[in-house]
């Protein structure tokens, strides 16, 4: 991968970046505040200084005439004692006394304004004299009584200042590109750390896109950000292994499911064409292709139905649906098959009709469901009772049987496509487990919910909860 398009990478930069962006500034602004303050107090002192040698030489000029200065050791001595960085000047300019330290590098008279110096206004700049020899000057006007004025000089080297600031540099040079090395290294091992589990998860997901579903990441302690994404790419992980499972098994149910029939069929056509035979003979074969052929059909259908319902493709053709209408008839249609299994058919209805909205095709293919069922698994003379009632805002649909029942344990799958309790007996009832899934669907598209309570050996009974 290439190293700068790596959020660890990107992540340093910019927390570098802005580590820079606070330090800089902040460096910059500490040094030069305490350039200023320092010039500040070093403009302090000159002045101080510059107006105690000045007052030396208003005292002297009192008395005496200024050119007898130089031959004066008592005031070279009180001078110096004051500083020993003093020239005076005369009113044109000519240096009538220096000090000591300005004896090699006079203070050159080109970049001083005398003009602009008044008794009130004194000006203070910095010169660099000789090598890099920086000194801060004062010039102050002093009067001679009895001459011109005179104009008096006193420095201060910059060193004084310069050492301070060049170790206060220094050491921010130092300072600050070792402050960005320690914290790219501690912001790496950082990031690093808290990045390290993401590329666990790239890595299992890539295991997880090479067809291995079993793979799951490590939990991490923390609850943070990257705990609960890999808590999320677990659970994420367990529903696709679920949803693939579930996809695996419905396909093994729907080939298993049509292969009975088109086995059936196979046998039944090689049997037709083993030898020449009588018309009934082959009128017999094609009517037991024709039985298979319609099962095949209904499975199908019955899958595309469930399908299209799953995907939400399916459009309710709601209407006022007479439920007493709606069921009396379905009962009608099996009236022979109950009579000849010698079934005891009751029915209970409120004195009100009760009306709901819904299809009354998927309707009728609810209850055409649960009666054939409860026909198909109660053996001879048993009874099967039917209950239409209202509870509020739902008819509840009741219906009874004293059939074979469901054992416990199965109950909760029944409503699973292709799901029989006994399989074995899929071939006497001719169900291919779909019809109550489709129960199941139907209810729900209508807003409602369907129940199941059973006793093995006593009877099942289903209850429907449509909304009025
Ligand atoms: P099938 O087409 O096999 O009847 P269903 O989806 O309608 O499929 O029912 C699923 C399974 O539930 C049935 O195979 C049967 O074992 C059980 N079952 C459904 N209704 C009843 C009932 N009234 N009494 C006993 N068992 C039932």
């Amino acid at each position: 991968m290439i190293f700068y398009k790596n959020v660890r990478f990107k992540l340093i930069v910019w927390y570098l970046f802005i580590l820079c962006l606070i330090l800089i500034p902040f460096s910059t602004y500490l040094y030069y505040s305490l350039a200023k303050s320092l010039r500040e107090q070093l403009d302090y002192e000159l002045k101080a200084k510059g107006e105690e040698v000045k007052n030396i030489l208003d005292d002297y000029m009192e008395r005496n005439e200024i050119k007898f200065l130089t031959k004066d050791r008592g005031m070279k001595a009180r001078l110096n004692a004051v500083s020993e960085y003093i020239h005076i000047r005369d009113s044109n300019g000519y240096i009538i006394y220096r000090s000591e330290r300005f004896k090699k590098h006079p203070l050159p008279s080109r970049h001083f304004n005398f003009d602009k110096i008044t008794p009130e206004n004194s000006i203070t700049q910095s010169i660099v004299l000789g090598k890099n020899k920086g000194v801060r000057v004062i010039t102050l006007l002093a009067r001679e009584k009895k001459g011109p004025d005179c104009f008096v000089q006193v420095g201060l080297p910059l060193k004084d200042i310069n050492y301070p600031l060049n170790r206060l540099l220094l050491t921010l040079v130092i300072a600050i590109p070792t402050t960005l090395i320690i914290s790219s290294l501690f912001g790496w091992f950082f990031v690093y750390k808290s990045l390290n589990p993401i590329d666990e998860i790239t890595k299992t997901a890539r295991k997880i896109g090479d067809g291995d579903l079993s793979q799951r990441l490590k939990q991490l302690k923390s609850n943070d950000e990257v705990g609960r994404l890999v808590e999320t790419f677990n659970n994420m992980i367990s529903k696709l292994e679920e949803s693939f499972k579930q996809i695996r098994q419905f396909t093994a149910d729907v080939s298993h499911e049509l292969r009975t029939p088109l086995t059936i069929m196979k046998g039944e056509v090689e049997v037709a064409l083993r030898k020449r035979r009588l018309p009934e003979e082959y009128e017999k074969i094609m009517n037991g292709i024709l039985e298979e052929v319609e099962l095949l059909t209904k499975i199908v259908e019955d899958l595309l139905f469930l399908e299209r319902a799953e995907s939400g493709v399916i459009k309710l053709n709601q209407e006022e649906i007479n439920l007493n209408f709606l069921l009396g008839n379905i009962v009608e249609q099996f009236k022979t098959i109950m009579e000849r299994k010698k079934l005891d058919f009751y029915m209970h209805v409120e004195p009100e009709d009760i009306v709901i909205n819904g299809d009354a095709m998927q309707l009728r293919k609810l209850f055409l469901n649960l009666l054939d069922n409860a026909i198909k698994y109660t053996d001879e003379g048993g009874k099967i009772n039917l209950s239409i009632l209202s509870t509020g805002k739902y008819a509840k649909i009741i219906l009874t049987d004293t059939g074979i029942g469901i054992p416990e344990k199965e109950l909760f799958y029944i409503f699973k496509r292709f799901y029989r309790v006994d399989k074995s007996r899929a071939g006497d009832t001719g169900g291919s487990g779909l019809g109550l899934s489709i129960c199941e669907t139907i209810v729900r598209v209508h807003n409602g919910r369907i129940e199941v309570e059973s006793i093995p050996n006593f009877g099942s009974t289903f209850k429907v909860f449509l909304p009025r």
